[in-house]
């Protein structure tokens, strides 16, 4: 299904062929691949518009139109398909220029052989089997990222693996012009927080500034009554209030504090152009409490957020909260707090001190005000809900020094075993596969934050595309993963990123 999101967003569609099969074979591959092109437009698995291209058979035309991808702004992938042989020389040029993400689709648009039909016009036609062997080589020689489906192109399979391609190539178009704004710097002392945010503009195009909490301060003094009381109301209708902050309750002031922070950080980031931000407790001042709920919603609203100046997890959450928009199940910023080391079963209650996205909540939120040992400020008002079972991603983002590194942990979300009455703030219940003992000695190896995003709408299929877009190192922590074996591919990666450079 298209997501309204994204309707001017578009992938082109090529596919590469030559002039030695003369017009009538050429005019049959241009109709086949229009109709490849148009059903998994169609297919209810693509995001954004496949849009067909002329079939290119020279050199110039392969450049042309490569070139004008990447002018092209609505263009955020190409994907590539060789019906008959396409000698791969002829696409040197346009690959060595080419800045979009690729997609190779291994196709062929007969699914059966008519065995007792086949002739050599029929042999000369349907070529893809060798035709995109010559492609995947230059390809290879060239040393180009790209994803590479095989498989008939009207399986369900087919199309969901395009998707989710198509997903990760929108996020990393979002994030080629996303502003982060960091309102105060990280937490004193943490070091998986820091990094270089040079460094993570060249890489991922995302461009981080720090702001004074005074320049947030500022909004949200201008913010008007009248405004406050309209969302107020929306809270009323929205969430489950406690007594004391409803109508007439004695908090209800403190409540409104909130929801003028929650406008006053609106009006901040709209009028920056800001996709996502951070904040921190230990810089509050102007601030009557800690922004927990207007953090939550801005969250909800697909805004990028990490916690004590977390910037490369505010990014990070940003581009999940892209490739998942439109798709069941929510995606938050997470942390892993707190374990329950029973021997029948050891997991991990995920929260943070305020800041979870109700896009994962599996209930009706509970809005209310407790007291917070951190910041030294009024007790924040916050969401608290519990979260679906099923299976979910955390994924980290820390910097190596030398690059970024991306760990990966698939987890199965289970309903708490028992009731948490006295836990005042949004929490999930977890299992990481392929066990506590595994996953966290692993995470724990290659350096993986206690910040993580956690989502319940994508898989690692995702991630390792987004990945490999951003040419970016990806540690998979999942059901077959051994500890010996993650070491050494941690001690092997640092060769091969030292040599790549
Ligand atoms: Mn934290």
């Amino acid at each position: 299904m298209k997501t309204k999101q994204f309707a001017e967003k578009e992938i082109w569609f090529v596919t590469g062929s030559q002039h030695l099969y003369g017009p009538e074979t050429l005019k049959k591959v241009a109709a086949n691949s229009q109709e490849i092109a148009g059903f998994l437009n169609d297919s209810e698995h693509s995001p954004v518009s496949i849009i067909f291209k002329p079939v290119l058979t020279n050199p110039n035309s392969i450049r042309e139109l490569f070139m004008q991808a990447n002018h092209n702004d609505s263009c955020i992938g190409i994907i590539t398909w060789m019906h008959t042989f396409s000698p791969s020389k002829m696409w040197i040029a346009g690959l060595k220029m080419i800045n979009k993400p690729i997609l190779h689709l291994h196709t062929q648009y007969n699914r059966d052989l008519p065995w007792g039909e086949i002739d050599m016009d029929f042999m000369n036609l349907n070529q893809a089997a060798h035709g995109d062997r010559e492609h995947g080589y230059i390809y290879s020689r060239m040393r180009k990222n790209r994803k590479v489906v095989a498989g008939y192109w009207k399986e369900e399979n087919v199309q969901s693996r395009l998707g989710i391609w198509m997903r990760a190539a929108l996020a990393w178009d979002d994030l080629q012009n996303c502003k982060i704004a960091r309102i105060g710097d990280n937490m004193r002392e943490v070091a998986v927080t820091e990094g270089d945010k040079v460094e993570a503009q060249i890489q991922f195009g995302y461009s981080v500034n720090t702001f004074g909490i005074g320049d947030l301060v500022q909004y949200v003094e201008a913010v008007g009554q009248s405004d406050i009381n309209d969302l107020l109301a929306v809270y009323d209708a929205q969430y489950i209030l406690s007594t004391d902050i409803q109508k007439d309750g004695v908090k209800r002031k403190k409540l409104a504090d909130a929801a003028k922070i929650e406008l006053g950080m609106r009006n901040f980031l709209k009028a920056g152009n800001f996709k996502a931000f951070t904040t921190t407790f230990e810089d509050l001042h102007g601030l009557t409490q800690l922004p927990g709920l207007a953090v939550q919603r801005l969250m909800a609203d697909g805004y990028g957020f990490g916690g004590e100046g977390d910037w490369k997890t505010s990014a990070l959450v940003r581009a999940l909260k892209t490739m998942a928009a439109g798709l069941k199940g929510g995606t938050s910023f997470m942390e892993d707090y707190t374990y329950h080391l029973h021997p029948s079963g050891a997991m991990v209650l995920g929260a943070h001190m305020l800041e979870v996205c109700e896009s994962i909540a599996s209930e009706k939120p509970r809005l209310e005000m407790h007291p917070l040992g951190i910041g030294g400020k009024d007790d924040p008002a916050r969401l608290i809900f519990g979260v679906q079972q099923g299976p979910a991603i955390n994924l980290s983002c820390i910097d190596m020094g030398d690059r970024f590194r991306f760990i990966l942990n698939d987890v199965d979300v289970i309903d708490a075993p028992e009731r948490l009455p006295k836990l005042p703030v949004a929490h999930a219940v977890w299992i990481p596969k392929p066990n506590l003992q595994i996953a966290s000695e692993s995470w724990i190896y290659a350096g993986g934050a206690h910040h993580t995003v956690f989502s319940q709408a994508l898989n690692s299929e995702y991630i390792r595309d987004f990945a490999e877009i951003a040419s970016t190192e990806l540690v998979v922590i999942d059901s077959k993963t051994q500890v010996s074996d993650l070491k050494n591919e941690l001690k092997w990666n640092d060769i091969y990123y030292s040599f790549r450079k």
